[in-house]
């Protein structure tokens, strides 16, 4: 019998989801049993040209991890999902943009800048930057464009499921994979992990406090935590009141709040002004009658970085996309 083909690829990413196929560790020899790898660049030995040389459709799914930061991940992306009956976003960096997305703080300008002329280690003092064509003696070189934004997966084509997670676990992957072999997939554009927020499976949930009185935000590292107590309650922001389940509470479990990997649910547009939202109506109720204007202003100054806080990973999936650039 044939086995389904099956392709992963990674975009700008950190390699995270590539050790999460590798760390279903007996679970992948299941998995390898069940179908043919035919593309895998991180393991193995396979080119561009051999996805190029398939009949469209010819592989029955491609996982792609990362987001979209350059024109060859961009090409790379539309090669797989033509000779792919079913892509799938595997990861935050390509369901939500991930920590990459953070770039969309900045353009590509703003970050050749930083990078290759004022880090503090930086050594260039003729100030190249990367070049898309560079001339030498040999010869042409090329790089593959840099482009002024990372984009989601589903922001360069049609994805026809979401696996969650920095990086997803081992759980989810594998019921996606027997959903997909069984050929059991719910709805598409369907997001493969539970439909509630994570505030809903935690084992902190019962000291979650319905109204926040606090009189200043803490960072992690700012005050003893304790380890059975809801970060809110404690005065530290965190995002699973608005953060899809199935983790398996991984953060919380190791003493830190959620930052947001698996993303928002269903129905909402944009994650971080859901949590700001959320964290807002809890905050003002119970202190509006209390609070001067300056008073919270102060405690507004004390939120360190909230851009980055509230988008960590999901500034390319949000409404603004990132920072608006001057040109
Ligand atoms: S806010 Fe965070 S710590 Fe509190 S119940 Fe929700 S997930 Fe748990
Ligand atoms: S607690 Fe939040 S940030 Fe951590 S793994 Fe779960 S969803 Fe991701």
């Amino acid at each position: 019998m044939t086995k389904p083909k099956v392709a992963f690829y990674w975009c700008a990413s950190c390699g995270g989801c590539e050790e999460a196929v590798v760390d279903l560790a007996e679970d992948l020899l299941e998995v390898v049993d069940a179908v043919d790898i035919v593309f895998w660049p991180v393991a193995l030995d396979f080119k561009r040209k051999d996805v190029e040389n398939m009949k469209d459709k010819e592989l029955t799914v491609s996982f792609i991890n990362g987001a979209v930061r350059t024109e060859e991940q961009e090409e790379m992306v539309k090669l797989l999902r033509e000779k792919s009956g079913l892509v799938i976003a595997f990861g935050s960096c390509a369901h939500i943009g991930g920590i990459p997305g953070l770039a969309n703080f900045s353009d590509r300008d703003g970050i050749f800048e930083r990078v290759y002329k004022t880090t503090e280690s930086t050594n260039n003092p003729k100030s190249i930057l990367p070049k898309v064509k560079t001339q030498i003696a040999e010869g042409e070189l090329t790089l593959p464009l840099f482009f002024d934004t990372v984009k989601t997966l589903d922001q360069v084509v049609e994805i026809d499921y979401y696996i969650p997670g920095c990086a997803p676990p081992k759980d989810l992957i594998m019921d996606a994979v027997t959903a997909i072999l069984k050929g059991k997939l719910p709805e598409k554009g369907s997001v493969l992990a539970p439909k509630k927020a994570l505030c809903d499976e935690c084992d902190r949930n019962d000291s979650k406090p319905e109204k926040l009185e606090i009189a200043e935000f803490k960072r992690v590292h700012e005050i003893e935590i304790d380890p059975e107590k809801c970060f809110l309650a404690q005065g530290i922001i965190c995002m699973g009141i608005s953060t899809r389940a199935g983790c398996g509470q991984r953060c919380i479990n190791a003493n830190m709040s959620c930052r947001g990997c698996f993303g928002p649910l269903d129905e909402v547009k944009d994650h971080g002004l859901r949590t700001m939202a959320g964290i807002a109506s809890i905050f003002a109720l119970e202190n509006e009658e209390k609070i001067s204007e300056e008073e919270l202003q102060k405690l507004m100054d004390n939120l360190v970085d909230p851009a980055g806080l509230f988008y960590m990973y999901s500034l390319p999936s949000s409404i603004l996309r990132g920072k608006r650039m001057e040109k």
